[in-house]
This record gives structure tokens, sequence and C-alpha cells, in this order.
């Protein structure tokens, strides 16, 4: 028999731009009974929910007291300045988020995050003591042309570069093939599965196996309640990184249930 995973299940919602903080408030008033027997279990998967900077006071208030964690979809990694449109690590810990988000592949490709940036993020983010969520994954051209691993061993290298085995324990990894995003295509578990094992064998290699075995590697492309337990199923799956899916409170709550 296999013994369970030493990894606790995270499942992260990614809002993006959509609900105000109305529709917040009204998301987590609804979704937190659905939860209770998740929240109440030996073994609970975490919930933590990305919504747009607006709406993270209403979440924050609305989850006051529950094991609701919220996170934050991007930082900049200066403390403060002049740099209009931005938010810095401590804003987004003022106003009631463990984690954030970085290197997502929306914000890659269309505002220019490079991996030089995701790696000054993740730097600040840790620094200030939130915990990053950070995306990795390849385009379908790049996974046509061969090049998923070398593509994933670039991004795992230059964006977690110079970090500490101790900070690697506040961060979680999420594989997201860019191809999958939003599109409706998932990726198949075992796809996914033989990803998330490349990245692990990746931070062995950085970091020291048992700090690997301890890294929480999340999937995310076009997550669906009807595919979760075969992609919770794969032994290197540890939770899901959801983006559509995770704007009715059924739908994410049958995902964290899964
Ligand atoms: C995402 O935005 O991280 C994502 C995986 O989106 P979707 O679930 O809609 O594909």
């Amino acid at each position: 028999m296999s013994s369970p995973s030493p990894r606790r299940p995270l499942m992260a919602a990614n809002w993006k731009m959509h609900k105000t903080p109305a529709a917040t408030r009204e998301f987590i008033a609804q979704i937190l009974p659905l939860l209770a027997a998740n929240f109440a279990a030996a073994r609970p998967c975490e919930v933590v929910i990305a919504p747009p900077f607006p709406c993270l006071p209403a979440a924050a208030e609305a989850a006051q007291g529950t094991p609701i964690s919220l996170a934050g979809q991007n930082l900049h990694w200066e403390v403060s300045g002049a740099f209009t449109g931005e938010v810095s690590a401590e804003m987004l810990l003022a106003t009631g988020c463990q984690y954030v988000i970085i290197g997502h592949s929306e914000r890659r490709q269309y505002f220019g995050e490079t991996d030089e940036t995701v790696n000054r993020k993740l730097r600040a983010a840790l620094t200030a003591g939130l915990k990053p969520i950070i995306c990795v994954g390849e385009t379908l051209e790049q996974r046509e042309a061969g090049r998923t691993e070398a593509v994933l061993r670039r991004q795992f290298e230059d964006g977690l570069h110079g970090l500490t085995t101790e900070q690697l324990e506040n961060c979680v990894l999420a594989y997201e093939p860019v191809w999958a995003i939003g599109t409706g295509r998932t990726a198949t578990p075992e796809i996914a599965a033989a990803a998330h094992h490349f990245l692990r064998e990746l931070a062995g290699a950085r970091f020291g196996a048992p700090a690997a075995a301890r890294l929480r590697i999340l999937y995310g492309g076009s997550v669906k309640p009807d595919l979760i337990r075969g992609l919770m199923a794969q032994p290197e799956i540890d939770g899901g990184l959801v983006g559509g899916a995770s704007l009715d409170p059924q739908s994410f709550a049958a995902l964290v249930n899964f």
C-alpha cells in the first residue's frame, strides 16, 4: 500500500478580472456552508481565493474567522515608489493576503513578465512574508516542438534563482500549460503528472530531495469538477489553480471537495 502524500492538498481560485466587492461577499457567503465538511475533516484541503485587488477588503471581511486564505494575483518587487498601477507585498499583507500568484502566463503573455521579473517578485514576496504561488508552463508551440522540459527548466531555474531551501518551504509551484488555460483543453492526468514529476526532479536537484518531497505542485488549465478526481488521483498532483471553474461557488466547492 502506498503511504499518503506528505503534502496537504490546496485548491486556489484565480478570479482574474472578475467580480465586484459585493459579488465577492456573496460568493464567500454561498461557498462557506459547502466547505464545512472539508474544513471539519482530519486532513482538509487548503482553500485560497485570489480576487482582484479592489475586492480584497470585502473578501477579508467575509472570510474572517474561516480557514479560507486570500492571495493577490500579482505584486511589484519594490516596497513603495512611483509605480502607477502597482501594489507591493506589504499592501497585500495589510489587506489580508497570505499568498500571491506570481508569473501567471497571462502576465507573461500580456504584461511583459519574464523569468527575471518573476524572480524579483518572488524575492520581494518571500522577504515580506507572503507565500508565492509560482506559475510555470509551456505554450502549445513549445510542446509540439518537444521543448516542454527545456522551457520548464528555464522557468524554474531562472525564476527561482538564488532562493534558499528554507524559502522554498513557503513556495507553491503551479504547472499551467498555456495551451490548457481558458481553452477547455485539459492536460490528461498523465501528461500533468509527468510535468509535475519533472518539476519535482528539478527541485530535488536544486534544493535536495526532502525539500522537493514537501513542495506542493498544483495543476492549472481548464480544471472542472468532472476532471478533478482523475487529476487528484495522481500522487504528483497536489491541487489546482483554477480560473473559470472557480467563479461559481458550487463548482469551486466541488473541486475542493474532490
Ligand atoms: C488560470 O487562470 O490559472 C487557469 C488555470 O484558468 P482556467 O481554469 O480557466 O483554465
